[in-house]
């Protein structure tokens, strides 16, 4: 068996907790990273500069390096907000060109056996932004998962006493699916085929 010194059982321990990678994986990608001294310096670099730089919007949630983020803070359509769980999730309906309008991230999806509830997500912040009256439109894009479809429902039924349209993406993103994976033509199709909620 490997005689693992500290910092690479350490190194390991770190890689096993990112999404999708076990034990194995977690391996390769250590020896990798040891051959290649100058690529792991970059990264290094690179995870440094990104915690001291990128934070969350105050106003969106999405991810920026200045507050307000420029999706914030540039010309848009601020009649229409389109809500999503998180911030790749706004790039994937970003990518379509379709939205004009702003964007909301809740940081998740409802999933009380979780432990996620309300509270834990931005919704008081999402109602604070509606309740300044401006958006007309909120359109839901959470993801087609259990928990993405009860946050819609959820949410339908916050907003909708504020008197606001709101639209949930079009079905033809398969079920079960994060919007990330989308294609950019299949978000396009469900973003302008929306119906109301
Ligand atoms: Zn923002």
């Amino acid at each position: 068996m490997l005689q693992s010194s500290n910092s690479f059982a350490r190194l390991l321990a770190e890689l096993q907790k990112l999404p999708g990678v076990g034990g194995k994986t977690a391996l390769r990608l250590a020896f990798h990273l040891l051959k290649s001294p100058e690529n792991t310096a970059a990264l290094a670099d690179s995870l440094g500069d990104v915690l001291a730089r990128v934070r969350f919007c105050s106003v969106c949630f999405g991810i920026t390096e200045e507050d307000p983020c420029r999706l914030c803070t540039s010309d848009r359509d601020d009649t229409s907000l389109c809500i999503v769980e998180e911030p790749q999730d706004l790039l994937a309906v970003e990518r379509t060109r379709a939205f004009r309008g702003r964007y909301h991230v809740l940081q998740g999806a409802l999933s009380p056996l979780n432990g996620v509830t309300p509270n834990r997500l931005r919704i008081a912040e999402l109602m604070r932004r509606l309740e300044g009256g401006t958006v007309r439109e909120v359109v839901i894009a959470t993801n087609f998962s259990v928990e993405g479809e009860a946050t819609a429902l959820y949410l339908a039924r916050q907003i909708k006493p504020l008197g606001i349209r709101v639209t949930r993406l079009a079905h033809g993103i398969p079920l079960g699916s994060d919007l990330e994976y989308v294609d950019a033509a299949t978000v396009q199709r469900a973003l302008e085929g929306r119906s109301e909620l």
